[in-house]
């Protein structure tokens, strides 16, 4: 996920970028007695008994982001908010700051606590279905006291409220689905991916995430896909950090750019600035000159997009989805040059007439805060009456 690098260290930082409040309320269809009409700025609003919330917590690299989705299916901020996460501190300090942060959005939206029904939490990966890191730690987890905790466990322990987990890539993707179909959501289909440093998925099925025995469902980074169309002739076959050779994330991640993409086309650029940079740093340059249409950076780009529809191609031959659907710093780029990556990816996507009429190609909005939103959504699914 993108997104922590883009957020402000410090306390309880706000930016004013999100967008308008996704209304989500075919999540409440079933419970239609505690409808409330409540314009979204007036959390101050007398709330009765029956208009219960959850919260939704993103914990990142650097910083945790918290929300709150009422039982009518609308989001109560539209806007980051944040607190350090302390991660790197280890389990002890992280899960203090995510129950700070839990207070910290009950604060701001002046909500009672007794009228939270559950936690929605997601973490960057790899951890089980419910919340216990890898047992060989993983990237915002280094610390040996992370390896095989039960992040999920703890924060339920500490809060004394029912925690609900998701990996980010999960949580982000089970939100673009409800945002973007709204009343007919839990009746659809979608494919999430989101480059990042690497390549997080989401599948969604009748509104809900696929999560697989072990957890491991969406992993649609480490999806082996054909490489011809996608790599030059001469191209070495890319590496990913997994152990597998020409997987998506491999192709399709800043990690890819750097260890894969860059290693190749630089040479065959002679004089380019970004060849003096470190790689590492040439590789997070990469999208400015993309939005610059500089041939090189295109060249990149036009690989990475090749390989997720060549991934989206697989999906379309298994669970045959009604929406693919793109986040990540892509996002967030100049719109020309995200518009042209989004119709590249659609290009290479192969699909039979009959799919192409029903599935749409769209971008993951909000991207800041899918992470805490489509965490609250799961928590809102997981407790709304049936
Ligand atoms: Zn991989």
């Amino acid at each position: 996920m993108p997104g922590p690098s883009a957020r402000r260290r410090g306390r309880i930082a706000i930016s004013q970028r999100g967008n308008p409040p996704a209304i989500l309320a075919h999540l409440f269809r079933r419970a239609p007695h505690a409808r409330t009409l409540r314009l979204v700025d007036q959390v101050e609003s007398v709330r009765t008994p029956a208009s219960w919330v959850v919260v939704g917590l993103d914990n990142g690299g650097t910083c945790n982001n918290a929300t709150v989705l009422d039982a009518t299916g609308q989001f109560l901020v539209d806007h980051l908010v944040e607190n350090p996460s302390l991660v790197q501190d280890g389990p002890e300090s992280a899960i203090e700051q995510l129950a700070e942060a839990f207070a910290g959005i009950l604060t701001i939206t002046s909500t009672p606590r007794t009228l939270v029904r559950a936690v929605g939490l997601d973490t960057p990966g790899p951890a089980s279905a419910n919340g216990v890191i890898s047992s060989k730690g993983a990237t915002n987890f280094a610390q040996v006291s992370w390896h095989g905790f039960d992040i999920r466990g703890a924060l339920e322990a500490r809060i004394g409220l029912p925690v609900i987990y998701n990996n980010d890539a999960n949580a982000a993707a089970l939100y673009a689905h409800h945002r973007h179909f709204g009343a007919t959501a839990m009746d659809r289909s979608s494919v999430s991916a989101i480059v990042g440093t690497g390549l997080g998925g989401g599948v969604v099925e009748s509104g809900k995430v696929v999560s697989g025995a072990a957890g491991m469902a969406g992993e649609l980074g480490h999806v082996q896909i054909p490489l011809h169309g996608v790599l030059e002739e001469d191209q070495p076959l890319p590496q990913c950090n997994c152990g597998f050779a020409g997987d998506v994330e491999s192709i399709a991640s800043l990690t890819g750019i750097k260890n894969n993409l860059l290693p190749y086309w630089l040479p065959k650029f002679p004089g380019h600035p970004l060849a003096s940079e470190r790689i590492g740093k040439a590789a997070k340059l990469l999208r400015s000159y993309g939005e610059k249409e500089d041939p090189l950076a295109l060249a990149v780009f036009e690989q990475q997009a090749k390989a997720i529809g060549k991934l989206f191609t697989i999906a379309a031959n298994f669970t045959d989805p009604a929406a693919y659907f793109l986040g990540g710093g892509v996002v967030e780029a100049a719109p020309r040059f995200r518009q042209w990556f989004l119709n590249v990816v659609r290009e290479n996507t192969q699909l039979r007439q009959e799919q192409s009429a029903a599935a749409t190609f769209a971008l993951v909005p909000d991207l800041d805060m899918a992470g805490a939103r489509g965490a609250a959504v799961a928590a809102l699914e997981t407790v709304r009456p049936t």
